[in-house]
């Protein structure tokens, strides 16, 4: 089972990936141009979506997975089950007012 290439269902719908896929970093204001191979890959395997969401991002949007883990995730996947706001400047931070 060679990894170059292959085809996973993400969300319904049928998605190519592997290391001669080009697409677009998945973080949602990024451009970058990457592959879908796994070393973009948030998670473990491709449509892996139980330790990562299966998202490809580029190498800024991706972080070593957490200890005893392999892989790399996106900065929501690692911060799953621990606070955003610590130690990630890229965090999206919303503030709410109660009137
Ligand atoms: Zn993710
Ligand atoms: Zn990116």
């Amino acid at each position: 089972m060679g990894n170059m290439h292959g085809t996973v269902y993400r969300n319904g719908k049928k998605t190519q990936v592997g290391y001669g896929v080009s697409a677009t970093c998945e973080h949602p204001t990024c451009i970058e141009q990457i592959d879908r191979g796994l070393a973009h890959l948030c998670g473990e395997t491709h449509g892996d979506t139980e330790n990562g969401c299966g998202g490809y991002y580029c190498d800024i949007h991706l972080y070593m997975a957490p200890e005893g883990q392999t892989g790399y995730r996106c900065i929501l996947c690692r911060d799953r089950g621990t606070d955003p706001t610590l130690d990630s400047p890229d965090a999206m931070v919303a503030t709410f007012t109660t009137s």
